[in-house]
């Protein structure tokens, strides 16, 4: 079959999410109290997140059902498409089949929005008035933004100085929608205040912001805090991905030998994988890695691979530790892959890539082998952006285009070898709003940061010791 588009009708949304938790092997290891380091109790949680939400964060069922407000709200979008990249084979010249599921339609362009409208519905439903987060390249603030206002309720967000700068239309996206913007380190909390006594001219960092965030969540009683990526709950909310894939490719007869994502904290990563390893870890499909063999009744485990940046190499380059999930030690400690909470990654135009930790499901899947990682340098990441937005079209978000980088070196590959194999990526965001990135890459000023190895090895020696 040669379908460009697989589309599915709204009744086809699904109408529930998938919770990886349910089919683990063995159990996460806990987020610890940062103050006692004692497992960390959803009352500890609850000053910063409703209860309903610290639930999903620890539930072990493996279905939990959608709101029938939270689907409504996702059919303005939803089910996304799934396309056949056609014309990016043809330019390779490749037999490999490429396909990507398309996040880049919802409103603020990305995945984001699969997570920020139940979290703001499970607020609203608890009473609060306002959501305090951060924000890097600015499209979790522009999800967030936009899900506040669905529901009425306020949004405060601290975007990372780098990205303030870099992509003052984001934040004017934001502000359409009634969020209030700062850029952080800010002298609104009193962490932003220490950040900025200690580093006065920093780029910011996301585990800045998400400091700024808590605190000021925190302090406030109507207030509670989103985050965009990392934690369970955000992963089970972006399993509809996945979820709406898995009838997209069994529409196209086809199913997935290689899937790759671009990871940040891994969100929309997991949303697109998490229900192929679900199949493995039930024993429903076999496991015989590698290249993605056949098995049962044609089944296969695709590899799974997920792409991320040289100056920022979390799953390639960090340690599988406890760690703070922001730079001012506030979060609880989270077992994961990390490069230190006080690491500041060069400023690269793939801002939504620039966290020192990535999530703890992803990060277990990957220690136990269920996925695999790989860096790529900024400059080759943009030369892939630029020969996918001349054959298929469309612009991508700077973070999207690792993994489209992951699929085209794969792609070229099988160009060599002969092997038909059918690639796949979630296509997280549109790069609409990242025309001054495009504009450094057309000119010649995009250049890939020094080596962050030193860097790295000096943060991870101020682990958290647990
Ligand atoms: C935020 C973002 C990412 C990175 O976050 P994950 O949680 O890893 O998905 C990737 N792509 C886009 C377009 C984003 O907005």
């Amino acid at each position: 079959m040669n379908a460009t588009k697989i589309t599915l009708d709204e009744n086809e949304l699904p109408k529930r999410w998938y919770n990886i938790q349910a089919d683990l092997p063995t159990p996460l290891d806990p987020p610890l109290n940062p103050a006692t380091k004692e497992p960390a109790t959803p009352d500890d949680l609850s000053a910063i997140f409703p209860m309903s939400l610290i639930k999903q964060e620890m539930s072990t069922d493996r279905w939990i059902t959608i709101p029938e407000e939270v689907r409504d709200i996702y059919k303005l979008w939803r089910p996304s498409p799934l396309y056949r990249a056609l014309r990016l084979e043809r330019a390779l010249k490749t037999p490999a089949r490429i396909y990507y599921k398309w996040e880049g339609v919802s409103p603020p362009g990305s995945h984001k929005p699969n997570t920020a409208v139940p979290q703001t519905y499970y607020n609203a439903k608890a009473g609060i008035e306002r959501i305090t987060t951060e924000t890097g390249a600015g499209q979790w603030g522009s999800a967030l933004s936009f899900a506040t206002r669905l529901f009425d309720l306020e949004c405060t967000i601290y975007m990372v100085r780098i990205s303030y700068d870099q992509k003052p239309y984001r934040r004017v996206l934001m502000e359409t929608w009634g969020g209030e913007v700062f850029a952080s380190p800010s002298d609104k909390t009193e962490c932003g205040r220490k950040f900025l006594a200690e580093t006065p001219d920093t780029t910011g960092s996301l585990g800045m912001a998400i400091s700024e965030a808590v605190e000021d969540a925190a302090t406030h009683d109507n207030a509670n805090y989103a985050l965009g990526s990392v934690l369970n709950h955000v992963m089970l909310h972006q399993s509809i991905i996945g979820l709406e894939m898995k009838k997209q490719f069994e529409i196209a007869e086809e199913s997935p030998d290689m899937m790759f994502g671009c990871v940040g904290g891994g969100s929309n990563f997991a949303g697109a994988v998490f229900p192929y390893i679900g199949d493995v870890l039930r024993g429903e499909v076999g496991r015989d890695g590698g290249d993605g063999g056949e098995s049962g009744d044609g089944d296969r485990y695709p590899k799974i691979i997920s792409c991320e940046p040289m100056s920022c190499p979390t799953l390639t380059k960090g340690a599988y530790a406890y760690d703070f999930g922001d730079a001012a030690q506030m979060t609880p400690l989270l077992k994961m892959y990390t490069l230190g909470y006080r690491f500041v990654p060069a400023g690269i135009h793939a801002g939504g890539l620039r966290y020192h930790g990535a999530a703890p499901l992803v990060s277990k899947l990957t220690h136990e082998g269920y996925m695999d990682a790989v860096a790529y340098k900024q400059t080759d990441v943009f030369k892939s952006a630029l020969l996918f937005v001349r054959t298929e079209g469309f612009l991508l978000a700077p973070e999207t285009a690792h993994c489209v980088h992951g699929v085209i070196e794969e792609a070229l590959r099988c160009r060599k070898t002969g092997e038909e194999k059918v690639l796949f990526f979630c296509g997280s965001g549109h790069g609409d709003f990242d025309l001054t990135a495009y504009d450094d890459y057309l000119n010649g000023r995009i250049v890939d940061p020094g080596d962050p190895t030193d860097a790295i090895r000096e943060s991870l020696s101020k682990l958290p010791k647990v």
